[in-house]
């Protein structure tokens, strides 16, 4: 029953509503209510009845029908409250449809081409919803610059500025504006003069971006010949196109909660081993590293809502493998799609937010179990079992580098959350953005200690933080020892032709002089002084 159906859905997300602050709980509860009660014995469903019994429709055209009629009824009131309930029976109306046909619904889906969002707050999960076909930009109130919603964004190839709350009272519905991802502007109804630049400006990016694509077979090497490797992040599945078309060596990060997001239910086994089999052969035998759950704090599945709770510090919280192996359900599945899907590509298994050898110790000996279960049903699975590595992406696990190193096939450092949780600054907080450093000596000094706990246990470590992508930053990681970087797909070319321009040595030596500065400022100046020569 399709009015039951729809119903059902009005009631889970009256009970998401009852979350939200009062007076919008209160809002949407009004106006939920009223979408419930059109669905029983209203008009809308007498006379959608009354379409089938006596003009023999089928059940899509007479709900079309009658919506049009009604809504249609409503948008010629002369009472302006009332004629805009015309919206809300036409939204009642594509719910029902989208019912009959069994097909689940996507927020932000029916934009105009060009749309440019702007809102208070996009969620990674909205985010992930928006198609680059009809976006051609965000701009959000609240937010950091690398936020997940800010890294998606990167990733979709979308213009964003994010952490403007000026903007939103001084935007309606139908202007036109101007979004300036690298400079962070944004421009409301520019004068033609304005308008021409930025197109001008448009197409030379672009130009200077297919420039650089002819630098995609060419390898990552510095000036003193060392090879460097380049990889990309990828946070949803079509993305790998994305990834072949920039030159990327392999995957260096998959964000599998992204399957987790946007629907009701958990992803099965068999969902998640078919989402990572397409992205394994996809990539052509090119290595593919799987990161294990990564929700809590901004990525709260709904389908999860009742395991994570709630938490006064939700980046400090139950989240990522603290979650996996709380609920391991979820980590003995995901490890079993995972290892069924290596045998179509070589795999490696990335777990996050590591603090201790023993979580290493415990996702290995349930990754063991699920092999067993899974070979005593003569099912195929990876052999050997793919390595698996931890996020070094907590200052503790950074400075325990040398014992975790003793638990682990490889590491991948995480500089988003790394900076976060050593200064203590909120990645997604746009009051404290300013602050917000990976260039913090801090910083450097965890990375560079990292790096060294790797050589020294001779496991390969990589940076795969939004760090790996920015190429004022290359020098310095290199010099550091860093001889792998995973970034979004559009990044690659870009540090490919630094990396090309670079004298490894000479980097290594600015490194140690930058090694010895006390503030970020300092750093800052003698990494862009290095850059500005070579
Ligand atoms: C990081 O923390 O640097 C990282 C790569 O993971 P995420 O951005 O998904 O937290
Ligand atoms: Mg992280």
């Amino acid at each position: 029953m399709p009015s039951t159906t729809a119903l059902t859905q009005i009631d889970k997300l009256a009970m998401k509503a009852s979350d939200l602050p009062a007076s919008a709980a209160e809002e949407l509860g009004y106006l939920l209510q009223a979408h419930g009660q059109m669905l029983q014995g209203s008009r809308l469903v007498r006379g959608v009845e009354k379409r089938i019994r006596g003009e023999r429709l089928n059940a899509e055209a007479a709900v079309s029908q009658e919506v049009g009629e009604i809504s249609h009824a409503f948008s010629q009131m002369e009472d302006s409250y009332l004629s805009e309930r015309s919206k809300d029976v036409r939204d009642v109306g594509q719910r029902l449809l989208r019912c009959l046909m069994q097909t689940p619904y996507r927020a932000l889906a029916d934009l105009p081409m060009g749309t440019v969002v702007v809102a208070d707050e996009l969620t990674p999960a909205d985010t992930a919803l928006l198609d680059p076909h009809l976006v051609a930009g965000f701009v959000t109130a609240v937010g950091g610059a690398q936020d997940h919603t800010g890294i998606l964004a990167r990733s979709l190839a979308l213009p964003a500025v994010v952490g403007t709350a000026e903007l939103l009272n001084h935007v309606k519905n139908g202007d036109i504006i101007v979004v300036d991802g690298v400079t962070g502007q944004v421009i409301v109804n520019p004068d033609e003069a304005t308008l021409k630049r930025f197109h001008e400006r448009k197409v030379e990016l672009k130009r200077q971006a297919r420039k650089l694509e002819r630098l995609r077979n060419l390898p990552a090497m510095t000036r003193d010949e060392v090879q460097i490797s380049l990889q990309a992040n990828i946070d949803l599945p079509g993305e790998i196109d994305g990834a072949l078309e920039h030159g990327a060596e392999g995957i260096g990060l998959y964000r599998t909660e992204y399957v987790f997001l946007n629907r009701d239910d958990v992803p099965t086994q068999d969902e998640q081993y078919v989402e990572l089999r397409n992205i394994i052969e996809g990539m052509k035998g090119r290595t593919v590293t799987v990161r294990t759950l990564d929700v809590g704090n901004d990525k709260l599945p709904y389908s999860l809502g009742e395991h994570l709770g709630v938490s006064a510090n939700p980046a400090m919280g139950l989240r990522a493998i603290r979650l996996s192996l709380k609920v391991q359900s979820l980590l003995e599945n995901q490890l079993s799609a995972i290892l069924r899907a290596g045998i179509h590509g070589p795999v490696r298994i990335l777990i996050p937010m590591i603090s201790t050898s023993s979580e290493m110790r415990q996702v290995r000996q349930i990754m063991k179990k699920v092999a067993t279960r899974l070979r005593r049903k003569k099912i195929k699975i990876a052999d050997p079992l793919p390595p698996v590595g931890a996020m070094i992406e907590i200052p503790g696990a950074a400075l325990s580098a040398d014992g975790l190193a003793r638990d682990c096939d490889f590491f991948s450092i995480g500089t988003n959350d790394l900076t976060m949780y050593t200064l203590a600054i909120d990645r997604g907080d746009e009051q404290v953005a300013h602050l917000y450093s990976p260039l913090h000596p801090a910083v450097l000094r965890l990375i560079q200690f990292t790096t060294a706990a790797a050589l020294r246990a001779r496991i390969p470590v990589n940076v795969c933080g939004e760090m790996a992508g920015d190429e004022r930053m290359t020098a310095i990681l290199l010099g550091l020892g860093i001889r792998d970087l995973s970034m979004a797909s559009a990044a690659v070319p870009r540090v490919k032709q630094r990396i090309r321009g670079l004298d490894l040595s000479e980097a290594t030596r600015r490194a140690q002089t930058i090694m010895e500065q006390a503030d970020s400022g300092m750093v800052a100046a003698l990494l862009d002084d290095f850059n500005a020569l070579a």
